[in-house]
């Protein structure tokens, strides 16, 4: 089978054409048929985050080791099953849920598999979907998308895994509270789609691009704001009547985040979730006063992921604007998303 992977960290990622794996105890093969390209591939691609003051989080030190084929967003059909891969048939479509842990330890057990300390996350530690073929271990991690489109449906698994696990944390909201989004990129845009069905609150979106402000506004937002204008803070205290009850700061850059905490009112809660990377400092007298929470949301659980896709199948998340390519373009996409070039989730299908 043919596989893009890092073969050296920094390095644009590769084809390889290696046996295609047969499937062990209750592994599952998935013919991918769909495979999305998410911000955080740059990272795995780089291999590392950047925390900010110097610092580094090298996923060679996380348990990752090369190569490695990158796409955690994969849609499949099923291949073939290992002996003990019960559940599902052969021929079934299913979405993967790529946030695997070890099973082993007490995390897993507790059904919160994206927090494993020992992860076996779907191309971000193990192979993943940017491939012809990927192995997945267990027929649960395998999801139905219904009658959602195959390309739309592989974004469930990080961009609205994401953002859906995001909302949960900052409901319940009351209809007249505001909810701010911070970046309408992918994984944003998706959380503007998903918000109204589990939170009733009025949705504000922030980005400093015009046309994604423009989305945001056609995709329902309530009002839109420029958070690079210096009066960014000031307009939403206005418009508010005094600060949201809840930013999400899908970006994770040092200025979205102060944005996103400065526009906070008494007792409201910024959600971070964006991998930009960076440090901020932190007035701490703040957080008592005004009594903040500041809290980080990363991916999600499988149990978020049905429900997310339960709204998917359902017909309650819009689509977001996708840029369908080839399998073979795949380090080509990379660079484009890189270079700011693309509009959508850029979605790999597989070469005809
Ligand atoms: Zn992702
Ligand atoms: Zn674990």
């Amino acid at each position: 089978m043919r596989s893009y992977q890092i073969v050296e960290w920094g390095k644009p990622v590769e084809l390889r054409e290696h046996p295609t794996p047969t499937p062990k105890s209750t592994e599952v093969l998935l013919r991918v048929t769909a495979a999305g390209i998410c911000h955080s591939d740059l990272h795995i691609n780089d291999g590392f985050f950047d925390l900010g003051e110097g610092r580094r989080a090298e996923l060679g030190k996380l348990g990752a080791s090369l190569p490695l084929t990158l796409g955690h967003e994969i849609v499949g059909v099923v291949e073939a099953l290992g002996p003990d891969a019960e559940g599902v048939e052969i021929g079934a479509p299913r979405v993967a849920f790529p946030w695997i842990g070890c099973r082993q330890c007490a995390v897993c057990e507790h059904e919160r598999e994206q927090l494993c300390l020992s992860p076996k996350f779907l191309g971000a530690r193990v192979h993943g979907g940017y491939s012809e073929y990927v192995i997945v271990p267990h027929p649960k991690y395998l999801i139905d998308y219904g009658n959602v489109p195959t390309e739309l449906a592989c974004t469930f698994a990080c961009a609205g895994l994401t953002a859906y696990a995001a909302i949960r944390k900052v409901a319940p909201l009351a209809e007249d509270d505001y909810l701010m989004l911070i970046g309408a990129g992918g994984v944003g845009l998706s959380g503007l789609h998903i918000a109204p069905s589990v939170v009733p609150a009025k949705l504000i979106v922030a980005d400093i691009d015009p046309q994604k402000r423009g989305i945001a506004r056609q995709a329902g937002a309530y009002e839109t704001i420029d958070n690079s204008d210096p009066d960014a803070v000031a307009k939403v205290i206005e418009l508010t009547g005094g600060g949201v009850r809840a930013s999400i700061d899908f970006v994770g850059a040092p200025q979205t985040a102060r944005f996103g905490l400065d526009i906070l009112r008494r007792g409201g809660s910024l959600i971070n979730v964006g991998l930009f990377g960076g440090a901020m400092a932190l007035p701490l007298p703040l957080m008592p006063q005004r009594s903040l929470t500041l809290r980080g949301s990363y991916v999600g659980t499988l149990e978020e992921m049905e429900e997310v896709m339960a709204l998917g199948r359902a017909g309650k998340v819009p689509p977001i604007p996708l840029d369908l390519r080839s399998l073979s373009q795949a380090a080509q996409a990379l660079d484009d998303l890189r270079a700011g070039r693309v509009a959508g989730r850029v979605i790999l299908k597989p070469d005809a």
